[in-house]
């Protein structure tokens, strides 16, 4: 551990994408004193606002989406601090690109050097530049941070301040993988585990904001059960985020904790127990969320 506070950076693509895959992890820096900011370089108004992509779908060309898109982008915005103020995350920063902005351009890449200069952070994280092949607005934001970390690192013009940025780290980095056939397995890797299961309660009560996604009830309670429930098993805890370290750590001895020990000496009861803490034994659903079985495909679905 460092011996003076952190200052982290996170740069999510979307809205929600600055608590959703990395939240648990920041809330434990944030409660020990790191100082975490999160930047959304989209507004998500387009490509996440799912009530209003429904209201499209029913009227097409009748409906001049312009006219409701300050309102979305104020709601996303809105869902999102709610959530981050859960997990005791406060500084939430928008750079407000559209999210069908999907290329790469040198203006994302300029203004996320701006605040890395700014912020100065110790550590970034965002998302993994090839996902999907590299064909998503996830991509493009984490192309565009690594450019802009070498970018801030440099001169820059005029009386800009510059600032070197010790790791950066890609959140998720296997999330994709399965998903589709474009990802490529082999520049993905988990190198780092955090267990998050001592917030993963938290992470799902901030899901329950993020209500114009439908994120709330019991899809928070499924996606973080099965998702972070995955990651964590793959070191025997129950909930973890994975992480991917684009350079190599240094370090005077291998690093090897006292958890890591203990899984390897400990009776298998005990592990398995530790893995098994469930999401919905914790915390119930809310008044007025459900789940359904009346959405289930049949085998006649299935016909080829
Ligand atoms: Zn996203």
């Amino acid at each position: 551990m460092a011996s003076r506070p952190l200052r982290l950076l996170m740069v999510g693509a979307h809205p929600a994408d600055t608590f959703d895959q990395a939240g648990g992890t920041l809330a434990h820096h944030a409660q020990q004193g790191d100082e975490v900011t999160l930047v959304t370089l989209t507004t998500g108004a387009r490509s996440h606002h799912w009530e209003l992509i429904e209201k499209k779908r029913r009227e097409q060309d009748a409906l001049d989406v312009e006219e409701l898109m300050e309102q979305a982008v104020g709601e996303k915005m809105g869902e999102v601090r709610a959530a981050c103020s859960i997990l005791g995350l406060q500084d939430v920063r928008a750079l407000g690109f559209d999210d069908d902005d999907i290329l790469l351009t040198r203006e994302m890449v300029e203004r996320i050097a701006d605040v890395i200069r700014d912020v100065a952070p110790d550590v970034i994280i965002t998302h993994h530049p090839y996902e999907i092949g590299g064909l998503k607005m996830h991509a493009t934001t984490g192309q565009a941070v690594v450019y802009a970390f070498q970018q801030a690192a440099g001169t820059g013009r005029g009386r800009k301040r510059n600032h070197m940025t010790a790791k950066i780290f890609f959140m998720n980095p296997m999330g994709y993988m399965g998903h589709n056939t474009l990802a490529y397995a082999s520049t993905a890797h988990i190198t780092t585990v955090i267990d998050i299961t001592d917030v993963i309660d938290k992470k799902v009560a901030a899901m329950d904001h993020i209500s114009s996604q439908y994120y709330g009830g019991a899809y928070a309670r499924k996606c973080h059960e099965v998702g972070d429930g995955r990651i964590g098993g793959l070191v025997g805890v129950a909930y973890g985020e994975a992480f991917q370290a684009l350079f190599p750590t240094v370090g005077y001895t291998l690093p090897v904790s006292d958890a890591d020990i203990r899984r390897t000496s400990e009776p298998a009861e005990e592990g398995l127990a530790r893995r098994s803490e469930m999401i919905p034994g914790r915390m119930p659903l809310p008044e007025g969320m459900g789940f359904s079985s009346e959405f289930r495909f049949g085998p006649e679905d299935y016909d080829l």
